[in-house]
């Protein structure tokens, strides 16, 4: 299938899903993430007019989206990976939303290149619903004090969570959890759910879906 194909499907899915739980179609939105794929596949989906991207690496993201970037207005791209805090700047340069605020240190930073850049960069905070060792996010309990850290003394623009469940469980759980907490501290956008479980996101009320293989085929 190609990716014209592919999206098409998504993009019905999504609507379908959407449709079937009260929900518009329109508030769910579908980041293509572009990590490990070739340029002719990128350029397939925006011919298709798709304008929405997502890269877990600040350096591939360079290398992918530098020059392609300013050729298409209204083009958005998201950090869906961990950052680290010597990548900062350049984050703050190309991305237009972190999807993975996770640390003090790091929101710190960040909040200090977005003022230095005079850009509007808002972002989600990654939580660890899993409490996996492995995983980045801030674990769940620690969410309130470490939002308020980010609101009150960095003074980003926080507009939501995002989590990457744990491959071993039912990924709407984790979903459900995120949503709760995301009610519980007032926040609007909701992060979750990749090509294998993305229909499960959005009953959950996901409004950011990441789908990287079943858009643009196996990762090279
Ligand atoms: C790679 C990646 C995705 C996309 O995964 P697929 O299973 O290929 O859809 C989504 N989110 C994050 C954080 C990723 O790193």
């Amino acid at each position: 299938m190609s990716v014209k194909e592919n999206l098409n499907a998504i993009r019905r899915t999504i609507e379908k899903t959407a449709q079937a739980w009260n929900r518009s179609a329109e508030e769910i939105n579908l980041v293509a993430v572009s990590k490990n794929q070739p340029p002719e596949k990128i350029m397939e989906a925006l011919e298709e007019g798709h304008r929405l991207f997502g890269e877990n690496r600040v350096q591939e993201a360079i290398r992918h989206w530098k020059e392609l970037k300013p050729l298409y207005p209204g083009l958005k791209l998201h950090l869906i990976g961990p950052l680290q805090t010597n990548k900062v700047r350049e984050a703050v340069e190309l991305f237009d939303m972190i999807e993975t605020v996770d640390r003090e240190k790091l929101a710190g930073k960040l909040a200090e290149e977005i003022q230095k850049q005079k850009r509007s960069v808002p972002c989600l905070i990654q939580v660890n619903t899993g409490q996996e060792d492995q995983k980045a996010g801030v674990e769940p309990e620690n969410l309130p004090a470490f939002l308020d850290f980010c609101r009150r003394e960095c003074k980003l623009d926080i507009r939501g969570l995002m989590c990457i469940p744990p491959v071993d469980e039912p990924p709407a759980l984790h979903f459900a959890l995120l949503r709760k907490l995301a009610e519980e501290n007032t926040l609007a956008d909701l992060s979750m759910g990749m090509s294998a479980d993305y229909e499960k996101a959005i009953p959950l009320g996901a409004t950011y879906i990441r789908v990287g293989t079943a858009l643009f085929g196996q990762r090279s």
